[in-house]
């Protein structure tokens, strides 16, 4: 068989739910069976949630422990019990056994000596380990040629905690000696999402939502000159919207989304695309689609690839942050004094505080900056512990009722008036916008406004653009 056409897929969670979600995956193996399938799963809905739980109630010997542990380890018997029967149900049984048998050891360790970054890696990648032995399974079962793949084996990253980054050149090589063997002999390899291993032979993950970047990371892999590589991610959700839809209810589908836009959005919708899974498949040029899984309809899904349409909408999509932070940093000793910006960023840095985003005036008096609520004490907590902010020359404001409103889209590259047409849309809806931001890719611009304003801001902006008007429809 040629390595012609290679179509990686990532199932999420909602993809795992029961006998007719099962029945649905190997319906789709089905139409897809022109080409050569590579599967990744993620864990089974709210599973990697439950993992950290757990690992928590075991560091703090919580008598809940036992009864979580049962409610994870009966969720994945019972679905093995609805969706498969005779052989195939047995051997799922008891592989499903040996990796809880696994994850108990772990738990106890944890129970006796502490929950290390490391180990909550470890238990965290069990959820991906359980649902690809059933989908494994479950695939053989229903005629399949499928093979178990660890990406334990595949995915080799850098030993960070939690957002571990892949080393591409070595897991390329990787990916290359294991998949197209298989490939060739006309299997399916089942792959588990999330979690790759590091040098030191750690398991490692890729970040929340990670199971995205490993389907990338596996395209980006098996794609060379000579073949056709593609990611169909499957959601619950039948792509990327124009805005969030609870904001804006006239929201629609974006149907084609360039890899520098969809970067942006991943960025700041998080949830629906991890924010590094474009990088990849943008080295190569390797197209995906996202595609809703509950409603498969041929023609509605959300491309992303290189090329930018000519009918483009200068503003692609609206993203927002809800609860975002604002730290203004302000004093005359700051004008003129170069390493002040240095200092700053060298101390939250040093501090682990991630920062959304940067706005300086021109005046160059204050410096003000965006951060999570996760990281809000962190940060005003090193301010004030340092000798030189939040002393007798800077002053320190944090401002904790603002939201964020970031505003994409290729087309802005070039065009005047953008920001004049946000910023006049958002003074007829009388929205005050606190700090502003433009990136010089001119990819988006971000705003800064009060929390309680988000709503018609993003209704405002949405309505200026004209996004609502789906044009494909
Ligand atoms: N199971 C992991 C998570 O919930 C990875 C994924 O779902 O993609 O973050
Ligand atoms: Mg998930």
């Amino acid at each position: 068989m040629r390595l012609g056409n290679i179509i990686v897929m990532k199932f999420g969670g909602s993809c795992l739910k029961d006998a007719v979600s099962f029945h649905r995956i190997s319906q789709i193996l089905r139409d897809y069976s022109k080409n050569e399938l590579v599967l990744v799963s993620s864990a089974l809905y709210g599973v990697t949630n439950s993992l950290i739980e757990l690992s928590k109630k075991a560091e703090n010997h919580s008598p809940e422990l036992e009864n979580e542990f049962k409610l994870l380890s009966d969720k994945h018997t019972s679905l093995i019990d609805n969706i498969l029967k005779g052989e195939p149900r047995n051997k799922a049984s008891l592989e499903v056994q040996r990796e809880l048998g696994e994850l108990k050891t772990v738990l106890k360790d944890i129970w006796d000596f502490g929950l290390k970054p490391q180990k909550l890696d470890l238990v965290s990648s069990f959820g991906e380990k359980l649902s690809t032995i059933i989908l494994h399974r479950y695939l053989e079962s229903e005629g399949f040629r499928a093979v178990y793949v660890s990406s334990y084996d595949l995915i080799y990253t850098t030993s960070e905690a939690q957002n571990a980054l892949p080393i591409l050149d070595r897991t390329e090589q990787k990916v290359k000696e294991i998949i197209p063997p298989l490939l060739s002999e006309g299997k399916v390899p089942v792959v588990t999402g999330f979690f790759g291993r590091d040098n030191h032979g750690n398991v490692t993950l890729l970040g929340r939502g990670g199971s995205d970047f490993t389907a990338t990371i596996l395209a980006y892999s098996l794609k060379n000159e000579s073949n056709d590589v593609k990611v169909v991610l499957w959601k619950d959700v039948d792509g990327l919207l124009t805005a969030n839809p609870k904001l804006e209810p006239s929201a629609h589908i974006i149907r084609d989304i360039s890899y520098a836009e969809a970067k942006e959005l991943a960025f700041f919708g998080a949830k629906l695309l991890h924010p590094l899974c474009v990088f990849p498949v943008e080295k190569k040029g390797i197209m995906v689609e996202i595609r809703n899984f509950d409603n498969p309809n041929p023609d509605r899904y959300t491309r992303i690839s290189k090329g930018i349409k000519t009918k483009e909408s200068v503003v692609k999509a609206i993203a927002e942050m809800k609860n975002v932070n604002m730290i203004t940093v302000e004093g005359e000793a700051m004008v003129s004094r170069p390493g002040t910006a240095a200092k700053l960023f060298d101390l939250m840095g040093k501090n682990n505080v991630n920062i959304i985003m940067i706005s300086q005036s021109s005046s160059e008096n204050n410096i003000t900056f965006l951060v999570s609520d996760e990281d809000k004490y962190k940060a005003i907590k090193a301010l004030n512990w340092s000798p030189f902010f939040g002393k007798e020359w800077v002053n320190v404001e944090m401002e904790d009722d603002v939201s964020l409103i970031s505003v994409i889209g290729a087309g802005m590259k070039n065009t005047y008036g953008v920001a004049g047409r946000i910023c006049s849309a958002l003074g007829r809806a009388k929205v005050n916008i606190r700090a502003i931001a433009q990136g010089s890719s001119e990819l988006n611009i971000s705003l800064v406004i009060s929390r309680n304003d988000l709503e018609r801001a993003v209704r405002a902006i949405h309505k200026e653009f004209n996004l609502h008007e789906d044009e494909e429809k």
